[in-house]
């Protein structure tokens, strides 16, 4: 019988890389390969799984949503969608208006284009960060690679350097019409910026007229212990994005707009068919639901802490550092071994990425247990050993 990866390479387009495994089932944070051999996932499908597979809440709200009403397009309106806007914005804690779309990039997308309502073209954006794969999402990625191919891209868009408050500072003018950033850089390597960065990045922003946006795509929606990365430190920007996560596996992206920047769409300027989808809203609905009923931000924070005490403890020399928050965490190696090690733990019945050479990231269901946290950490010292052996 022919392999789903064999049949991947005759009929899909390339896109990421080629996968290395094929998944049939998942429950909680397990998922399941076609030969019927179980991983603990702690990759979580890069961070959306914020509930796992197949959690009842998420199956009986879109069971429930897509047996009474589907699809209702830009000219209707459907409960979910507006209790998923109230809702967001009442964990944001401030009156705004939301936009939604059916992914990151989208949602970054659609801050880029309010930030030109504006009057103002000027973007800046940090080196490292991402911010999704179309165009626009693209040129405020500050990954060169990436963007080669694809230029030129829309906009004038600097990047600076992550977490330094000096760069940030030099590179903001009146001209300015964005500045934006994520609260740790995911795909940058689980980067976190010194201790008051977003604040400072909220004054420079604000001193000069310019809309602050946070790309809460991978951060968001209780990954870091938090409903949003940025409210630990409190600072209130004017944009904040999300996706991933909050649709527990559906797709789904939205962005929060606060003040100003609420307004700057009128009717006819952005839109999307399937933004506000009530089937991805009432999924993103019970996933907000079962964190606030459950009290999983706390278990974020422990089970998270645990992981990352636990990886530290092990004192393996390779590796150089655990860094990150919450269930966002990278496990920083000595040596550029993350693709080796991301094998050998697949090998060993666990799912991680390589997220640079030398950077392992987890970021895996929200509702990971400690007993399942634990099993990994029995795991990782013979993975290590494998790996630099
Ligand atoms: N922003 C951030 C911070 C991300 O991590 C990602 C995806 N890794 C995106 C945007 C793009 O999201 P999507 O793939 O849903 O377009």
């Amino acid at each position: 019988m022919t392999s789903l990866i064999d049949r991947w390479q005759g009929s899909m387009m390339e896109n990421y890389a080629t996968p290395g495994l094929a998944l049939a089932s998942g429950a909680g944070a397990v998922v399941v390969d076609e030969a019927g051999k179980p991983y603990l996932d702690l990759l979580g499908g890069i961070a959306v799984n914020a509930l796992g597979h197949a959690h009842p809440a998420v199956v009986a709200a879109v069971t429930r949503q897509i047996s009474t009403l589907g699809h209702v397009s830009n000219f209707y309106v459907a409960e979910p969608t507006i209790k998923l806007a109230e809702l967001l914005l009442a964990l944001a804690g401030r009156p705004g208006r939301v936009f939604f779309g059916n992914s990151g990039a989208e949602a970054n997308e659609a801050a880029f284009k309010m930030s030109r309502l504006t009057g103002r073209t000027h973007v800046v954006a940090s080196a490292g960060g991402f911010h999704g794969r179309t165009m626009g999402a693209l040129a405020l990625t500050g990954q060169p690679s990436k963007a080669a191919p694809f230029q030129p891209l829309p906009g004038s868009v600097t990047h600076v350097p992550y977490g330094d408050v000096d760069a940030l500072r030099n590179a903001v003018t009146d001209e300015t019409a964005m500045v934006i950033l994520e609260p740790i850089q995911g795909e940058g390597g689980v980067l976190v910026p010194p201790a008051g960065y977003l604040t400072a990045a909220r004054e420079i922003t604000a001193g000069k007229g310019a809309l602050l946006a946070l790309d809460e795509v991978q951060t968001g929606i209780g990954r870091t212990g938090h409903w949003f990365a940025h409210q630990a430190e409190g600072v209130e920007p004017d944009i904040v994005t999300l996706a991933k996560g909050l649709g527990g596996g559906l797709p789904i992206g939205a962005v929060l707009a606060f003040g100003r920047a609420a307004t700057l769409f009128q009717p006819g300027m952005h839109a999307s068919t399937f933004g506000g989808n009530p089937v991805s809203c009432a999924a993103a609905l019970a996933v907000i639901q079962t964190i606030a009923n459950e009290g999983l931000l706390d278990h974020v924070k422990r089970v998270g802490e645990r992981l990352r005490r636990g990886v530290e403890a092990l004192g393996h020399p390779l590796i150089r550092e655990v860094r990150g928050a919450g269930l966002l965490l990278g496990i920083v190696l000595d040596a550029p071994a993350s693709g080796a090690l991301t094998g050998v733990l697949r090998d060993a019945g666990f799912l991680v990425n390589a997220v640079a050479p030398h950077v392992v990231r987890l970021a895996p269901p929200l509702i990971l247990t400690a007993e399942q946290a634990d099993s990994f950490l029995a795991a990782l010292p013979h993975a290590l050993d494998t790996v630099t052996s």
